[in-house]
């Protein structure tokens, strides 16, 4: 009989990208994350993912972090910067490659689209495993990718269920460092997750077809699997997420009582409209008094009215 882990203490986190203004989605993501963690009597930090830097805006960092005082979030200790972790990443890099579990690849994009067979579940295609046995003759490793397997790899999400995928045909050996020299954020987010000991994860449903590839690497590299919780993510009427890319409106800070009330009502809280012109405070004391996990609507995406 193996004894069972004793649980970790609650520690959660609020992950941006730097790549512009927090919007709708993301304070979502944040209200329902903070929450969850305040309910566990908990922590929660905050990480800015800065590691895609061509995507990363000037200034967006230190915005994301005035918004997210002004709208009355407090997080345990300093923001922790992905850029300044290269070290951790490298390391945990040799030790899947000293296991035998990561290799290099010489395959150019190109490469990939003429002699990948599968779509991959997140867009693009799944890496057809052509480097797996050895660098071809003569050819030099541009990225680094991790050995995946084809058994079916399950998670129990809270909200979500019972989410399974199979790395192999979903996704194929995935990158943990880029061709260009960039840590890819499935590392990243993984050797961070463990590093700042976070129990609970609670995010967007985006990435829900991120977590099997996460939990792999935690497995591969001897980390806990924390729990999950995958929240709707607000999308446009045409089933688009809200994001940077679709051009969601930036928080407005002005109206920060209002815009959580919305962030609440849309986790499926039951906010008394007099909230809305109240003060940021007011709004909190009513949701640490009534927040209610069971009621956040358990779907994958919902359409925000125009
Ligand atoms: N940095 C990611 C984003 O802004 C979130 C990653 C995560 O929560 O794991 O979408």
């Amino acid at each position: 009989m193996t004894a069972a882990t004793p649980a970790r203490p609650y520690r959660g986190r609020f992950a941006p990208s730097p790549t512009g203004p927090l919007h709708f989605g993301s304070l979502v993501a944040a209200v329902g994350s903070y929450l969850d963690a305040l309910a566990h009597a908990g922590e929660w930090l905050v990480r800015m993912e800065d590691v895609d830097t061509p995507r990363n805006v000037p200034g967006a960092d230190a915005d994301i972090v005035r918004t997210l005082e002004a709208f009355g979030f407090e997080w345990e200790g300093e923001v922790l910067y992905q850029s300044k972790r290269g070290e951790a990443y490298a390391a945990a890099l040799d030790q899947l490659t000293a296991a035998g579990l990561a290799y290099g690849c010489a395959c150019s994009r190109k490469e990939i689209a003429d002699s990948a067979t599968r779509p991959a579940i997140d867009g693009g295609l799944a890496y057809p495993g052509t480097c797996r046995h050895g660098l071809p003759a003569g050819r030099s490793a541009r990225a680094w990718r991790l050995r995946v397997d084809d058994q079916s790899l399950a998670f129990e999400d809270r909200l979500q269920g019972t989410v399974s995928q199979c790395l192999e045909s979903d996704v194929g050996d995935f990158v943990l460092r880029r061709a260009d020299g960039l840590w890819a954020y499935q590392l990243a987010v993984t050797v961070d997750d463990e590093f700042q000991q976070i129990s609970d994860v609670v995010r967007g449903a985006d990435l829900l077809a991120s977590t099997p590839r996460q939990i792999h690497l935690q497995r591969c590299l001897g980390y806990r699997t924390p729990r999950y919780a995958h929240l709707p993510v607000a999308a446009n009427a045409a089933g688009e997420k809200l994001s940077k890319q679709t051009l969601a409106r930036a928080l407005d800070g002005s109206r920060a009582a209002a815009e959580l009330v919305s962030a609440l009502r849309f986790l499926g809280q039951q906010v008394p409209q007099t909230l809305v012109a109240a003060r940021v405070a007011d709004v909190w004391d009513w949701a640490r008094a009534h927040w209610d996990f069971a009621a956040i609507p358990r779907r994958r995406a919902i359409i925000l009215p125009v």
